[in-house]
């Protein structure tokens, strides 16, 4: 057979060569109080355009699904109604609380969703805590336990509890959306929702570099690591806070104390989906450096970064330490 005819022959077997034809596109929206980015490799950008409409009508389907700010989702009529009887929830919702109390369980409740409890009454725009008092009153609140899931039943076992997804629904959110990628045929992207991201492939031929944010300075990045076929999630005390009396005083609660949880400036966390690195770089935060890696390094395929309130950076064993390298 001559070249061209062989070159037919492949092309007819294997379709054109990526690098023939496809570009990367990008798209972006305000789903879920953050900014999603979608970055596709994709020949035609009328489809790849198309798709990504799809992973953003699915990411707001969630948003309504699981936000507490809308009075009547579902998680809003669970806080309203199930301390006063059972409640009958979708399979959806109910796989996700079922999921946090996993990661309640294997942390020992430093993952909490009735973290809410308390946690309603920040308000970090308008410089709001809880005053002693009402924090000594609601924290009891607070216990994983409270929540008694049967199938797709749910009730709360003590009166005062709220849950909230947020330290898990992101990644849930990107999951989806990356199962909508693949329906479209799409097998090389990256989709962020703030902190959280998912990259399906690589960058072409090379890894995606993702630069971990300087937690003390909002102009640097602290660190660059190189990622392919991976989630990553990112909890940092800069996203959400305020200052009071010299203290900061961020979005991720420590569920034993109702307060900012302290020792982390932030926590990093690879692995195979974003669902669990949401939820288990929140839960890095609250553990703190040394607890938090032992977690990790008890868990098939998942790595952590976590930089503590010292600024030091500490790695799980499958992140090489830079200062280690030859
Ligand atoms: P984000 O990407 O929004 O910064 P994170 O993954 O860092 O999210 O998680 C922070 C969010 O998790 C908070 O805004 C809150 O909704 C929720 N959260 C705070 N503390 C806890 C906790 N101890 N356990 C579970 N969820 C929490
Ligand atoms: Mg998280």
């Amino acid at each position: 057979m001559t070249l061209p005819a062989r070159l037919v022959l492949l092309i007819l077997l294997f379709g054109l060569p990526f690098w023939v034809q496809a570009e990367w596109h990008n798209a972006q929206r305000d789903i879920m109080g953050t900014r999603i980015s979608l970055d596709t490799w994709h020949a035609d950008a009328t489809r790849a355009a198309e798709c990504a409409n799809r992973v953003f009508e699915e990411l707001r389907r969630i948003e309504v699904l699981m936000s507490t700010y809308i009075a009547t989702s579902e998680i809003s009529r669970i806080n309203a109604d199930a301390a006063v009887s059972s409640l009958e929830i979708s399979p959806e919702l109910a796989g996700l609380i079922e999921k946090s109390l996993y990661f309640s369980d294997i942390s020992g409740g430093a993952f909490d969703i009735t973290y809410a409890s308390v946690g309603y009454a920040y308000d970090y725009r308008n410089k709001q805590q809880p005053d002693d008092e009402a924090l000594a009153r609601a924290l009891p609140a607070i216990d994983y336990r409270h929540v008694e899931l049967d199938g797709n039943r749910i009730r709360f076992r003590h009166a005062g509890v709220r849950i909230d997804l947020g330290g898990i629904a992101k990644g849930y959110a990107v999951d989806r959306g990356v199962a909508t990628l693949a329906s479209c045929g799409i097998s090389r992207a990256m989709l962020s929702a703030g902190g959280d991201s998912r990259i399906i492939g690589d960058r072409g031929g090379h890894p995606w570099v993702i630069g971990i944010q300087h937690p003390r300075d909002p102009e640097a990045i602290a660190l660059r690591v190189p990622l392919s076929d991976t989630a990553v999630s990112t909890s940092g005390d800069y996203e959400r806070f305020f200052f009071a009396d010299g203290e900061r005083v961020h979005h991720i609660l420590n569920p034993k104390t109702g307060k900012s949880a302290e020792g982390s400036w932030s926590a990093t966390v690879t692995g195979p989906d974003a669902m669990t690195t949401d939820a288990l770089s929140t839960t890095l935060f609250v553990l703190g450096a040394v607890e938090g890696i032992a977690l990790i390094e008890s868990l098939e395929g998942f790595d952590a970064i976590v930089i503590d309130h010292h600024g030091k950076v500490h790695y799980s064993s499958g992140f090489k330490e830079p200062e280690s390298e030859s």
